[in-house]
């Protein structure tokens, strides 16, 4: 029988959770939930993060905090702001899974067996965003590129970035994915002009594509040179050979309309 804790506030989150040691954090839990049901994990401690006071969006200024427990279908609003977050937020699964899916599952969730996961992962990338955790060095704000390569044992409290000065955000899905996305590419135009690009749908967590960006007026090159800065797989929905035939199009069209929208 798990033991199940359920804080009701930020700081008793971070005591309960401590080192993260033996505990399974459970937010929306439309991926953990399943695992749990059909006994493929069998947690001893549990830790619900449903009333802990993580949620919501704030905007100070040009900064934009999303709280850890903040669901996916609210990012929706934001569309004025970040027009790449609201566009990948709602291609995410389906109406279901959005009002439950919340932004540090995103985060913090593995690659599926037979899917990518993590979509956020990629625009929050382009964004240069830094994350808000907690673990067994207490607590620490580290850019994203550093939390995606050591997040295990960490609790995320919140997300945050500047918001750019325009974004854009183009997927590769099928009908028959079951929502989810096969490979996806989001471009960033932030305040000072600096262009960033970032993909998933790849071979482990999302990628920054740093070469495609250096070649980003020439919309063509970078596309040939994003397929450098990735490693692909072979998953239920499509192959590696595709998606690195996919992913120079996909740079292509993330740099056309960052063009554009100037
Ligand atoms: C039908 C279907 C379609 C889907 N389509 C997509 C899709 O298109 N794109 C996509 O990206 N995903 C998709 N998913 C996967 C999933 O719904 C999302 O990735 C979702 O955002 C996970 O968030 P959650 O809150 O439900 O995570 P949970 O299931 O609660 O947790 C996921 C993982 O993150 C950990 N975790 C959660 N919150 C925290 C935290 N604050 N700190 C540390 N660890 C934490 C959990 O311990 C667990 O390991 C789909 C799932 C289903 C069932």
């Amino acid at each position: 029988m798990a033991e199940v804790l359920i804080p009701a506030s930020p700081s008793e989150a971070v005591s309960l959770y401590g080192d993260g040691a033996g505990t399974t954090v459970i937010a929306g839990g439309t991926v953990v939930m399943p695992e749990i049901t059909y006994g493929r994990l069998t947690p001893g401690r549990v830790l619900l993060l449903s009333n802990a006071g993580l949620d919501g969006v704030t905007i100070d200024g040009t900064t934009i905090t999303l709280g850890a427990t903040t669901r996916i279908d609210t990012l929706a609003a934001l569309g004025d702001q970040v027009a790449a977050l609201a566009t990948c937020a709602d291609n995410i699964a389906d109406g279901e899974i959005r009002g439950q899916a919340t932004v540090g599952g995103n985060l913090c969730v593995s690659q599926g067996p037979e899917a990518p996961r993590g979509d956020l992962q990629g625009v929050l990338l382009a964004l240069d965003a830094t994350v808000r955790s907690a673990g067994a060095d207490g607590e620490r704000t580290e850019a994203i590129e550093e939390f995606l390569s050591h997040r295990a044992g960490r609790l995320v409290l919140d997300v945050s970035f500047e918001r750019p000065s325009a974004s854009a955000f183009s997927a590769l899905d099928y009908p028959h994915t079951h929502e989810y996305t096969v490979l996806a590419v989001t471009g960033v135009r932030a305040a000072d002009g600096t262009i960033r690009l970032a993909a998933t749908g790849l071979a482990g967590t999302a990628s920054r594509l740093h070469a495609a960006e250096a070649l980003a007026s020439d919309p063509t090159a970078a596309g040939a040179a994003a397929v450098g800065d990735c490693s692909f797989a072979d998953d239920a929905l499509a192959s590696a050979w595709y998606r690195e035939q996919t992913l120079p199009v996909l740079v292509r069209r993330v740099l056309n309309q960052l063009e554009e929208s100037a």
